[in-house]
């Protein structure tokens, strides 16, 4: 199987304009009509719906930030009415409020569309059995190659997150020949299937994986695709706009095929905010050109990359998103979750036992993010009553795992010995390579 949708993902260059260009009048109206923060905006600078009269006009509109979801959480951004609502999903945000995005059939239908494309690009077709090791839940990871895997007709295994040994006798005894999870998720699967002595190809069956909601190298998918004879797709998604698919890597890796018939990018300079060519770095925006639940037009990820435009051998002609370098802001990815500084501090600030002077130290140890965090101890606590501080070490720990939805590990030291800065605190080590 070569393609799932060959016809919309091998158009020419003016199939795609057209289409495209129609899509976006259409959303442009219907967003102007139905979600009312956007409104504002359009008003602001007195654009009309009708200013829009092809894809060579989105320029002109303006663009929605993260700021703009969290001024409007929960539902101010939700363009449908909500009996046509079907799903909600979020990601955690710095203010500790969620980013939510809501989906009408339509959408689940079109995002599981682009995610069986991806598949697809990863080696799966209707024989397929795909073992989804992402988490289901709020997470956009779970669900969304669930109902990729069914869109396509193939098994769907729904393994979850966690618990590596039923993952591992799932894999053995279902004999999946696809899996999707993170990048580092699945080298520490890779190490545990060497540990336990089975053989991939022999115990194993799988070919073809889909890893992504983290950023990795290319030294990773050559590691993962050597340990485990498979082929590694870099798999990119976000929640805001729908979540796992966007873009995927196929078997070439000319970089990511951008599922641009139903969301189309852009690369702007992260200073002025003007349109950059391909092959130049810029934040990634993009605009989704049939969403109905919660469309966006230029959304801006806050993800860093380029575009290009290369031929690609597998014969699809869509744009290409090369891999993510880095976020526009300061938001670390812990084991496929969204941390931000600023919750951690959140947390460190509410508790009186403890003075607000930490540090962040994040590592990949046995490939597995891990996040310490050294905070100072107040003056006021005995530093000989051990049972009070680690009274406050267990109460800090459940809190934090709490906000982040992912642990971390507390470390508590004396007061005055976290190094002060007289400019911006230093607070982040990050000795992950990547
Ligand atoms: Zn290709």
């Amino acid at each position: 199987m070569d393609f799932f949708q060959k016809d919309l993902e091998t158009m020419s260059a003016d199939q795609k304009f057209v289409l495209q260009s129609e899509k976006l009048v259409k959303t442009v109206k219907y967003v102007y009509e139905n979600q009312k923060p956007y409104r504002d905006k359009m008003d602001a600078i007195k654009l009309k719906p009708s200013d829009i009269k092809s894809l060579n006009d989105l320029p002109k509109l303006p663009f929605v930030t993260k700021q703009d979801l969290r001024d409007s959480y929960p539902f101010g951004m939700m363009a449908a009415p909500r009996r046509d609502l079907v799903r909600l999903h979020a990601s955690s945000a710095t203010t500790g409020k969620l980013t939510v995005s809501g989906h009408t059939m339509k959408d689940i239908d079109v995002w599981a569309e682009c995610a069986a494309r991806s598949l697809v690009m990863a080696g799966a077709d209707e024989e397929s059995i795909v073992h989804v090791s992402y988490g289901y839940g709020l997470f956009t990871g779970g669900l969304g190659m669930h109902y990729a895997g069914e869109k396509l007709g193939a098994v769907v295994v729904p393994a979850s997150a966690g618990n590596t040994q039923k993952q591992i006798q799932l894999l053995t005894d279902f004999g999946a020949d696809i899996i999707c999870c993170t990048p580092s998720y699945i080298i520490y699967l890779a190490e545990e299937i060497e540990r336990l002595g089975l053989k991939p190809g022999v115990d194993l069956k799988l070919k073809g994986g889909l890893f992504g909601a983290e950023t990795w190298t290319e030294e990773m998918r050559a590691d993962i695709e050597k340990r485990l004879g498979l082929l590694a797709c870099d798999i990119y998604g976000l929640s805001e706009i729908c979540g796992p698919g966007v873009a995927t890597d196929c078997k070439y890796k000319t970089g990511m095929h951008f599922q641009e018939d139903h969301y189309f990018p852009e690369i702007v300079d992260v200073d002025t905010l003007e349109p950059v060519g391909y092959k130049q770095s810029g934040e990634l925006v993009i605009t989704t050109l049939d969403r109905e639940g919660m469309p966006l037009l230029r959304y801006r990820t806050r993800d860093i990359a380029s575009l290009n435009n290369d031929p690609c051998p597998c014969g699809r002609t869509t744009v290409k998103l090369n891999k993510i370098t880095g976020r526009s802001d300061d938001m670390l990815i812990i084991r496929g979750v969204n941390v931000f500084p600023s919750q951690i501090e959140s947390v460190l600030l509410q508790n009186p036992n403890i003075e607000p002077h930490y540090h962040i130290t994040v590592d990949r140890v046995n490939n597995l993010d891990t996040m310490e965090i050294a905070v100072e101890l107040s003056p006021n606590i005995e530093i000989e009553n051990i049972d009070k501080i680690e009274a406050v070490r267990q109460k800090l720990t459940a809190d934090m795992a709490s906000a982040l939805s992912v642990g971390a590990k507390i470390k508590l030291v004396s007061p005055g010995t976290i190094t002060r800065s007289e400019g911006k605190a230093k607070r982040l080590t990050d000795k992950r390579k990547i």
